[in-house]
C-alpha cells in the first residue's frame, strides 16, 4: 500500500485526551483511580440549557444552518462579548465551530502559508503545537519561565520574531499554567504585535474563571488596531459546563471571519443545530451558575495549594485563573520513587497512575518536561484523596 500523508503521520495524539481515556478505561475495569487529567468542569450543564437543546429537537431545528452558525447564536455571542468584555462585533464577524479547538484550527488555516512561523509561549496547551504543524506552520516556542510566573516577556517575544513570523497564540488565562496576564502585560505584547504586523490568536476560553478578585482584560479590547489583528477564540465548553456539546466561536475582522466560514463550509457545515440552540440559550440566559462554579473552583484551588505547599519535593505557583495547577517535580528527578526512576514528567505520571492510582497530565507535550498538570475540575473529596495519595506515593 502507498504511504499515508507525511504531515498527518507527524501528528502526535493529544496527551490530555490520552490520559483521560486511560483513566476512564481503568475506572471501567474496576480500579479505584482518581482523575485529574481532563480539563472539563465536573458540573452538569445547567437545566435551562439542556431544555433548549431538547426543544431544538422537538421544534425541528434539525436542518443545515449557515456555516458560521445561526443568526441567533451569532447575535447572542455579540451581546455576551459586549456585556462581558466591552467588545463590539457584528454577527457577520462571528464564526461558530464544533468546539473552540476547531476554531483555533480554522483560524490557523485562515492565516498560515506553508512555513509561516507562529510564536507559542511555553508552557502551552498541547493542541496548539500540533495544530500549527497541521496547518503547515512552524511553531516557534518561546519559554516563559516559572520564575517569571510562566508569563511571556516582551523581550523574549521580540527576540523570536523573524521575517516569517505571522502570528502568536496567546491563551489568557492559561491552560496549563493558570496564569493571568494583566492590562500592562497585554499592552506590551500588543505593541510588539503591531510593530511587526502580527496576527494574534487570543484564546480566552477560561475568561470567566478568574480568582482573587482580579479582573479580566480581553486582548482585542486594548485598541481598535489590535482588534483588527486579533482572532478572538471563546466557547461554551468551560463557562457553561458544555464540553460534550461541541460549540466554540471566533470573532475577527470581516475578511478573516469570511475566510474561516468558507473553510468551515467545506469541512463541517456548522456545529449541530441542537448544540447551537443550547449554546445560544447559555449565552442569552441567566449567568448565575458561572459564579457558583467559579467560587467552587477557587476553594478547590486554595485547598490544593495549601496541601502541595506542605509536601516536600514538589511545589506549585498559585494559579490565578482557569482550573489547572502546574506542579514542579524537578527536585524529584533522578530519585527512585515507588520502584520507578523519575526521569521526567512522563515517568512520574506513569508511575503515579500505576502505583498511586492518580491520573495527572505530564507536561512534556506542553513544553514543560519537569511539570505535572493537575486539573482541579473535580470534587473536593477527590482532591483531598488525590493529595493524600500524592503524599503516600512520594514516601514509597
Ligand atoms: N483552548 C484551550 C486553552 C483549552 O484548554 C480548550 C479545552 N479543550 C479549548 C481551547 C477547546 O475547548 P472546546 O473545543 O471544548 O471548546
Ligand atoms: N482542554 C482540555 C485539557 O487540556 C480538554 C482536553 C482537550 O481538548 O485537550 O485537558
Amino acid at each position: 500500500m502507498k504511504e499515508l500523508s507525511a504531515s498527518a503521520q507527524a501528528v502526535r495524539a493529544s496527551t490530555t485526551i490520552a490520559i483521560d481515556s486511560l483513566y476512564k478505561k481503568m475506572k471501567a475495569e474496576g480500579y479505584d483511580v482518581i482523575g485529574f487529567g481532563a480539563g472539563e468542569p465536573d458540573f452538569n450543564t445547567p437545566d435551562h440549557i439542556k431544555e433548549a437543546g431538547i426543544n431544538a429537537i422537538r421544534s425541528n431545528q434539525t436542518r443545515y444552518t449557515p456555516a458560521a452558525g445561526t443568526e441567533r447564536l451569532r447575535a447572542a455571542v455579540c451581546k455576551r462579548l459586549e456585556q462581558d468584555c466591552g467588545l463590539f462585533y457584528e454577527p457577520s464577524q462571528i464564526v461558530a465551530a464544533s468546539g473552540a479547538k476547531h476554531n483555533v484550527f480554522a483560524a490557523l488555516m485562515a492565516l498560515l502559508n506553508p512555513g509561516d512561523e507562529v510564536i507559542l509561549p511555553a508552557p502551552y496547551w498541547v493542541s496548539y503545537y500540533e495544530m500549527i504543524r497541521m496547518a503547515g506552520g512552524v511553531p516557534v516556542v518561546v519559554n516563559a519561565p516559572e520564575a517569571e510566573e510562566f508569563k511571556l516577556s516582551p523581550a523574549a517575544m521580540e527576540a523570536a520574531v523573524t521575517s516569517k513570523t505571522k502570528a502568536i497564540i496567546l491563551n489568557n488565562p492559561s491552560n496549563p499554567t493558570g496564569m493571568l496576564y494583566d492590562r500592562a502585560a497585554l499592552t506590551a505584547i500588543g505593541e510588539i504585535c503591531l510593530k511587526h504586523d502580527l496576527y494574534v490568536i487570543a484564546d480566552e476560553i477560561y475568561y470567566s474563571l478568574i480568582y482573587d478578585g482580579n479582573s479580566f482584560v480581553s486582548f482585542p479590547s486594548l485598541s481598535p488596531e489590535l482588534k483588527e489583528h486579533t482572532i478572538l477564540i471563546n466557547g461554551v465548553s468551560k463557562t457553561y459546563a458544555m464540553t460534550g456539546w461541541r460549540v466554540g466561536y471566533a470573532a475577527a475582522n470581516p475578511r478573516i471571519a469570511r475566510v474561516m466560514a468558507n473553510y468551515l463550509s467545506h469541512s463541517t457545515s456548522a456545529p449541530s443545530t441542537i448544540s447551537q440552540a443550547a449554546a445560544a440559550a447559555a449565552l442569552e440566559g441567566p449567568q448565575d451558575s458561572i459564579e457558583e462554579m467559579r467560587r467552587q473552583f477557587e476553594a478547590r484551588r486554595d485547598y490544593m495549594m495549601e496541601r502541595i505547599s506542605k509536601i516536600r519535593g514538589v511545589s506549585c505557583i498559585k494559579p490565578q485563573g482557569a482550573f489547572y495547577a502546574m506542579m514542579n517535580i524537578e527536585p524529584l528527578l533522578g530519585r527512585v520513587i515507588s520502584g520507578t526512576l523519575m526521569e521526567d514528567a512522563d515517568s512520574f505520571a506513569s508511575a503515579f497512575l500505576e502505583k498511586g492510582l492518580v491520573a495527572v497530565v505530564p507536561c512534556t507535550g506542553f513544553g514543560a518536561p519537569h511539570h505535572i498538570r493537575w486539573s482541579y475540575a473535580t470534587s473536593m473529596e477527590n482532591i483531598k484523596e488525590g493529595m493524600d495519595r500524592l503524599e503516600r506515593f512520594l514516601l514509597g
